[in-house]
Parts: C-alpha cells; sequence; structure tokens
C-alpha cells in the first residue's frame, strides 16, 4: 500500500465525456469531493476521453458545467487523457519488454466462431465484469512468424493482458499474493486486504494498434502520475480493481487505497445509464432543481 508519507491525501473524480452526466456521476463526484474535504486531501478532475470516437468536447464542457453548478471545485490543469498518449505507450513497451501481453487479431466474429466450435453453449461461455465473453485464447499461441505476417499484412490487433502470467510475474515481484486494501465495500459485502481475482476478466484488452492504451492501462498509468492516494468509485469498477493491482506491481507503481460507493439505481432497481435522460444534470437544472436538492436525490 501506499506509504503515508504524511503529504495530502488526494482523490479524484474520472469521468469518460462521452455522454451528459446523470445523477450517479454527481453521487460519485461528490463523493470524492465531499471526502477530499474532511481529509483535508486534495482533490482532482481527470478528463478519461481515450475513446476519440465516442468522447465530444460538449460532453466535457457538460462535466465542467456540471460539476461547477454542484460546487465542486478541482484543480487545474485538468489532466485529459488524450493528451498523453505517450504515458500509456511507455507503460505499454514495458509490459511488452516483460513479456506479458501479446497481439490479438481477432474480430468479434472470430470470437463469436471460436466459442460456438468449443461445444460450450454461448450462454454458458464466462462473461467478464466488463460484460464480455472472456476471450477464447485464439492467436494467444501463434507463431512468431504467423504474428509478424499478420502484423505485415497490416490487420488490426489489440493488446492483450497474458492475465495467467503477468499474475504470476506479479507474485514473484512482491513474493506474496497480489492484494488491495477495500476501505468501501466491494460487491460482495468483503473489505479490508482482498486478493485479486483477475481470471474473471481472461486475457483483457490493455491497448490497441491505433490507441496505445485502454481503460485499465491509462486509469492505472494516470492514478500513479498524479499521486493519487484514494481512488473512490462505483462498485461496477470493483472488479477493474484485479487488473490495475496486477499493472501497478508489473509496472512499479505505488500502490492507492481504494473506496468503492454504491450505485444510484433507477425507480426500477437498474443501474443508471447515459440514456437515463430523467436523471441527467442539465435537465434536472433546468427544471429548476437545486444542488442541495442533487445532494438530497442521492442520499448525501
Ligand atoms: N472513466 C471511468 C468511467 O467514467 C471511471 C474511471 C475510474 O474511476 O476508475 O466510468
Amino acid at each position: 500500500m501506499q506509504e503515508k508519507t504524511g503529504g495530502p491525501e488526494v482523490l479524484r473524480f474520472a469521468p469518460s465525456p462521452n455522454g451528459w452526466l446523470h445523477l450517479g456521476h454527481a453521487y460519485s463526484a461528490l463523493f470524492a469531493f465531499d471526502l477530499a474535504k474532511t481529509l483535508g486531501g486534495r482533490f482532482l478532475l481527470r478528463i478519461e476521453d481515450i475513446d476519440t470516437g465516442r468522447c465530444r468536447p460538449e460532453y466535457e464542457q457538460g462535466i465542467y458545467d456540471d460539476l461547477a453548478w454542484l460546487g465542486i471545485e478541482w484543480e487545474r490543469p485538468v489532466r485529459r487523457q488524450s493528451e498523453h498518449f505517450d504515458d500509456y505507450e511507455k507503460a505499454l513497451r514495458r509490459l511488452q519488454q516483460l513479456d506479458v501481453v501479446y497481439p490479438c487479431f481477432a474480430t468479434r466474429k472470430e470470437i463469436n466462431d471460436a466459442i460456438a466450435a468449443s461445444g460450450i453453449p454461448l450462454r454458458n461461455w464466462p462473461v467478464d465484469p466488463d460484460g464480455a465473453p472472456v476471450y477464447p485464447g485464439i492467436y494467444k499461441e501463434i507463431s512468431r512468424e504467423r504474428r509478424n505476417h499478420l502484423m505485415w499484412e497490416g490487420r488490426s490487433y489489440a493488446w492483450r493482458l497474458d492475465t495467467e502470467k503477468a499474475l504470476r510475474i506479479a507474485e514473484t515481484m512482491t513474493g506474496a499474493p497480489v492484494t488491495f486494501h477495500e476501505e468501501g465495500i466491494s460487491p460482495g459485502g468483503d473489505n479490508g486486504t482482498l486478493e485479486v481475482k483477475p481470471e474473471l476478466f481472461g486475457d483483457v484488452i490493455v491497448a490497441r494498434k491505433d490507441v496505445p492504451t485502454s481503460y485499465h492501462l491509462a486509469v492505472t498509468v494516470d492514478d500513479a502520475l498524479q499521486g493519487v492516494t484514494l481512488v473512490t468509485r462505483g462498485q461496477d469498477l470493483f472488479p477493474a480493481t484485479y487488473i490495475h493491482r496486477i499493472l501497478q506491481v508489473l509496472l512499479g507503481l505505488p500502490e492507492p487505497r481504494y473506496r468503492h460507493h454504491g450505485l444510484i439505481r433507477d425507480e426500477t432497481g437498474r443501474r443508471l445509464s447515459k440514456s437515463a435522460k430523467d436523471m441527467g444534470l442539465r435537465e434536472l437544472r433546468s427544471a429548476g432543481h437545486t444542488p442541495v436538492e442533487i445532494r438530497r436525490m442521492v442520499g448525501l
């Protein structure tokens, strides 16, 4: 765990500008901002805009407007991930040197075909915590010649983490099981020092051919570069911590503490999505609601 050096706690809210913010985001942002204040710490806003196809400037502006309206103050300049691809590329190179990533050329169709060919019905095939079928491993064991040939052909590919090998190497580096410290509550109700279970993800994508990163890699690199000491975020991202911890060990990065919080749900118990218009902060604002009412709505 990150050594307490006597410096202030550093917390962050890290939204992706691929939609308008809703009550769930308001809760997450206020949760981090309030906690930073209580701890006498610093609060950062980070724009996670690596998916340049889905992120839009108006959504980013919407984030600044909505957070300012809520009374949240953040340090400047704001780190925008799209401006730091070289940092992620450096981390990717390190993973390549450690030989824990491999290029995967599989299309979605090839993945589905491989699952069908396994004889296991799709409904019984394991799904990772992000909702994608666990990668069936095609292109994992191919020869160097075939790999080079596919690259030479200009085939599109993603870098996948060989999760099992990565965990093994990380455990060798730490000389112990890889763990993290959860101050909130896991979806299963645990907290304290917990062991990672990265096998739930299988071989996750850590970078793409054209974008040298993924959510997992960028968030890990940035939390370290920005000196984040306490990561707060929704419980939906709890399992992602397994991957982040392994990456931290492999990349020699400090270990923050984690505090995952519950999710705001709609009346039917469903998690709010970007399309949950009635819960959108812009809509609530133009309907005349105040920041104090928003706090009450999310139970703060
Ligand atoms: N950018 C992520 C999201 O909008 C959150 C990242 C994090 O808090 O780790 O869901």
